[in-house]
């Protein structure tokens, strides 16, 4: 077998035809903007997850930016996340001036490492921000203990995890807010797009004042049937909200979430049970007692067992025409947060990890078919840099 004629791109939508026809419907009626769509989309999401209140945004940027604004976090503040994260986890926190505190990682989940949140905390802290990395939940009980004792809020990043269960407990119905992105490669996509999840009713009433300009509440008819209606402005607020266009997508997408899901833990059993008995790999680890979102399948390389670093790797895949991604950069060693004081050695659990790490193709979209040159494309690299063990010849 030789190298896919294609190249195979790491994470293309799955857009079928009912979401074109949904979305046609829309353009058709006069209507693209946040209004009857987007409530439904709403409607659809709550029931999904179970919780009291969801409230559509524009992207998770937005929703996580929100939250921490109906918290009340402000200018000198801390908030505790992880360095190993997607850039928007942290920026946010700097929208509102305050600064984000990094809090090393689980060398096998990859999520926060609990046992590290307390000796950060300090007068300053507002809020503990967790990241459900990959689809997999963070150990949200002693998180929410610390929380309690120390009188914090929890703003959860489920970029990753909207079909994601934590012992039993849905995410989404856990913190104090959750997050969630439609982003294109993500579980469920609207093209872009977030959703706010939150039992508290206060907090949900001014988020959705917030994302329009903190004008008042029904301020979106104002051009519809309903008649022209004179509007206050409440508070300062952003133009962060979802169009009607967008929550077409979302309202078909969300129909096919356990389908696409069902997908996604095949093609997962399929690395797994492929790459179970190579050496040089570290396979991903799922919590026993929760349900994993299977949002990315990131393998670990083992260094000492190759002669080709993980960026090396990435250019061989790239050769057999295979598009694979890293899941991250350390954040702290971004230039930004370098400038903020932080730097290498501080994280060494996220350095490690990112050292070694890549994700491999994982979405409906694809075939089994191209799941299976991944598979063989991987082997065939593993097998051409396998470090040979020999005796010293003397
Ligand atoms: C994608 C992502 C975000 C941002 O989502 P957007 O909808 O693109 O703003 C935030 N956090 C994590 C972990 C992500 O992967």
């Amino acid at each position: 077998m030789n190298k896919r004629e294609k190249f195979l791109s790491f994470s293309p939508p799955f857009i079928g035809k009912e979401e074109i026809e949904e979305v046609a419907k829309v353009l058709s009626s006069g209507w693209l903007t946040m209004g009857k769509k987007v409530f439904e989309f709403e409607e659809l999401f709550k029931e999904y997850i179970g919780c009291k209140h969801a409230i559509a945004v524009s992207s998770c940027t937005a929703a996580l930016h929100l939250s921490l604004i109906v918290c009340g976090v402000n200018e000198g503040d801390e908030v505790i996340t992880t360095p190993f994260t997607f850039a928007a986890t942290a920026e946010v926190i700097l929208y509102q001036r305050a600064f984000p505190v990094f809090v090393d990682i689980e060398k096998d989940t990859f999520n926060i490492s609990c046992s590290l949140i307390e000796e950060k905390v300090t007068e300053r802290t507002k809020a503990i921000l967790p990241v459900h990395i990959f689809g997999q939940s963070a150990d949200m009980d002693p998180i929410l203990e610390i929380a309690k004792k120390h009188s914090l809020y929890v703003i959860e990043d489920a970029a990753h995890a909207i079909e994601a269960v934590y012992k039993g407990r849905k995410i989404g119905r856990i913190g104090d807010l959750t997050c969630f992105s439609f982003y294109a490669t993500k579980n469920v996509t609207t093209g872009e797009g977030g959703m706010i999840t939150t039992e508290h009713e206060d907090w949900a009433k001014k988020l959705k004042i917030l994302r329009l300009h903190g004008i008042s509440h029904d301020a979106w008819k104002r051009y519809s049937d309903e008649g022209f209606c004179f509007y206050d402005i409440l508070m300062q607020g952003y133009k962060y909200n979802m169009t009607d266009i967008q929550a077409a997508i979302g309202i078909k997408q969300l129909e096919r979430i356990n389908t696409f899901l069902e997908i996604r833990k095949r093609y997962w059993s399929m690395y797994d049970e492929a790459f179970l008995q190579m050496d040089e790999l570290i396979l991903p680890k799922i919590n026993k007692d929760c349900v994993h979102a299977r949002h990315i399948y990131a393998v670990l390389l083992r260094l000492e067992e190759l002669n080709i670093n993980r960026n090396q790797f990435i250019h061989e895949l790239m050769r057999e025409n295979i598009g694979t991604a890293v899941h991250y950069p350390p954040l702290h060693l971004t230039s930004l947060y370098r400038r903020m004081g932080y730097k290498k050695g501080d994280f060494p659990n996220t350095e490690w990890v990112c050292e070694r790490i890549l994700s491999l193709p994982l979405t409906p979209a694809l075939k089994e078919e191209d799941i299976n040159d991944v598979i063989f494309a991987v082997k065939k690299i593993l097998h051409l840099y396998k470090r040979k063990k020999s005796f010293p010849t003397s």
